[in-house]
């Protein structure tokens, strides 16, 4: 099984090296299991971030693809095809939203929502109705105007002039938005948990006072639910959590559950400012994809799942708060449903990765989520057997990040 000229070195000499891979290269995946090319077995914590709702190999997921496979591929949006329309029904039907939009990536989802609400804006209003607001520490994508309105510049500087008119204020700060928004403004985006910046959920009182922000100066509301969204919370959408209507949702990760795919949902209304040509994709929502989606789909959105989403996040916050009786290494464990966040105390500060290097040679794949913050984004349906041994390795892990302190 081990292909003994392809290994880690490898990919220092044939990639571009803008990420630092684990050293070990996983060649299987079951469940909430994967194994190494050494055979070695992980218990998997991190999902592929957040994106293995079903873990590896689900049999359904792989009979949607196999069967799809064998039928229709690809046929480009100049024809359209039935599993993207049956899986648009579907997200209408359980959603807010009238209109979709298929795209196969995060980034893309939310580049079609900021020209989408530019574009309303523009034909609706005016052409000076064009500010963004975003949040510090916020992740929108890696596309130019994405990452420029995501909230770390250092990941958007240095490619030449930036898109303009994007403003960034704090996280949770009703009092900063007030301070900015106005006529001019177009939308405001936020995650209903900023996942990358830090497992940080949007307050109840900022998700509201944002709402009615946007209804007083016509500007939409956008949530970023590409990692919240398809189950991750506990409900199919994380702003079911706060009883109140965005304009625009975007999906991705969980949505094709390991099959790229993503998706831009919104209104009949502000859907229709958008004509023939305005946007486009060519793999956007194509048959293979929206097939393992309609599959994820059916699933996912089972009292069942979402029910269990919130029996394991307990599961595991009780679990880290008896690991931290031992160990005192997390100032706060925050999060919703299977998105969870453990600060680590000021002594343990920047160590994130460290401790990532540790689990995994203790058989366990973990996230960061920055330098100080470890992550967790499980299978929805992980086992109790699967949770109990990658606690297990994480308590391994933790003897030896303390000792090393
Ligand atoms: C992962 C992520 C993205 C980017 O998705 P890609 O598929 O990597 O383009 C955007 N927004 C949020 C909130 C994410 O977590």
């Amino acid at each position: 099984m081990i292909n003994q000229r392809i290994n880690r070195a490898t990919y220092d000499q044939v990639m571009l090296p803008i990420y630092s891979p684990a050293d070990f290269i996983p060649v299987k995946g079951q469940g909430s299991r994967v194994w190494d090319q050494q055979g070695k077995s992980y218990i998997d914590f991190a999902g592929g971030i957040a994106v293995l709702a079903l873990g590896h190999a689900h049999p359904l997921l792989n009979k949607a693809l196999q069967e799809q496979s064998e039928k229709l591929w690809h046929v480009s949006n100049v024809f359209t095809n039935e599993p993207a329309l049956c899986l648009a029904q579907k997200l209408i039907q359980h959603t807010f939203a009238e209109r979709v939009f298929f795209a196969n990536s995060g980034a893309e989802a939310n580049e079609a929502a900021l020209k989408l609400a530019r574009h309303y804006a523009i034909t609706r209003h005016n052409p000076y109705k064009t500010k963004i607001i975003a949040f510090h520490h916020a992740f929108h994508g890696r596309t130019f105007f994405t990452v420029s309105v995501g909230g770390q510049p250092k990941y958007a500087d240095g490619f030449g002039p930036k898109p303009a008119d994007i403003i960034h204020v704090p996280f949770n700060s009703l009092d900063a938005v007030k301070a900015v928004i106005d006529s001019h403004t177009c939308a405001v985006i936020l995650e209903p948990i900023q996942g990358e910046g830090g497992v940080t959920p949007a307050t109840a009182e900022f998700m509201h006072g944002l709402r009615t922000l946007c209804d007083k100066h016509q500007a939409l509301l956008i949530l970023d639910e590409v990692q919240t969204g398809m189950g991750r919370t506990g409900k199919l959408f994380a702003y079911m959590h706060y009883d109140i209507q965005p304009d625009i949702i975007t999906s991705a990760k969980a949505l094709g559950s390991g099959f790229p795919l993503s998706a831009m949902l919104t209104t009949e209304d502000i859907a229709s400012v958008m004509g023939v040509g305005t946007h486009g994709t060519t793999y956007g929502g194509n048959p293979l994809a929206c097939a393992v989606g309609n599959a994820a789909f059916d699933l996912i959105n089972t009292q069942a799942v979402l029910e269990g989403v919130s029996e394991r996040h307990r599961w595991i916050v009780d679990e880290l708060q008896a690991i931290n009786q031992t160990y005192a290494v997390f100032s706060q464990i925050r999060g919703q449903g299977l998105l969870i966040g453990a600060q680590l105390a000021p002594l343990y500060a920047g160590k994130a990765k460290e401790l990532l290097a540790l689990a995994s040679k203790h058989g366990l794949m973990i996230l960061n989520a920055g330098a100080d913050v470890i992550r967790f984004t499980p299978s929805l349906i992980i086992t109790l057997e699967e949770l109990q041994e990658g606690m297990n390795a994480l308590r391994k892990a933790l003897d030896e990040f303390v000792k090393a302190e």
